[in-house]
């Protein structure tokens, strides 16, 4: 099995010098995770820390499969509420919940990334959302 390019990776240590930067060539490959298994584990060079691939995405620290979790954010783009998407992915409310949790930070973070300088003159919300306003709670 041929070894992955890390090279679109970065370290995820602020105390490391080249914190946050990819193409440095300082991670190695440093054993693999023991559960969830097939994680590679990697040492950065630069300042020593060992991490996990999955450090920064929605991905790392869960306890349950990926599948699964491509199920569930699945299910939540196409509209599905949070019971639903649990029925229909076998997990319970709680686990939906803190994954939508963990997605959304990290679809937040990413748009944060990448967004910048924009002005933009008008704005048009996507129309198959609308209904979010008629789903309002009337007091
Ligand atoms: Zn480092």
């Amino acid at each position: 099995m041929s070894e992955r390019n890390w090279s679109t990776f970065a370290c995820p240590n602020p105390a490391c010098s080249v914190y946050g930067q990819v193409g440095q060539s300082n991670l190695r490959p440093h054993g693999w995770s023991s559960k969830p298994r097939g994680i590679r584990c990697l040492r950065c060079t630069a300042c020593g820390k060992n991490f996990s691939e999955r450090k920064g995405t929605p991905l790392f620290g869960l306890h349950m499969s990926d599948e699964k979790a491509l199920d569930i954010a699945h299910h939540l783009v196409e509209g599905n509420g949070m019971r639903p998407t649990g029925r229909l992915c076998g997990g319970t409310l709680n686990t939906v919940l803190r994954f939508a949790r963990k997605a959304g930070d990290h679809a937040q973070r990413f748009h944060d990334q990448m967004v910048r300088h924009v002005q933009p003159q008008q704005v048009q919300a996507d129309e198959a959302w609308s209904y979010v306003g008629k789903k309002r709670q009337e007091l």
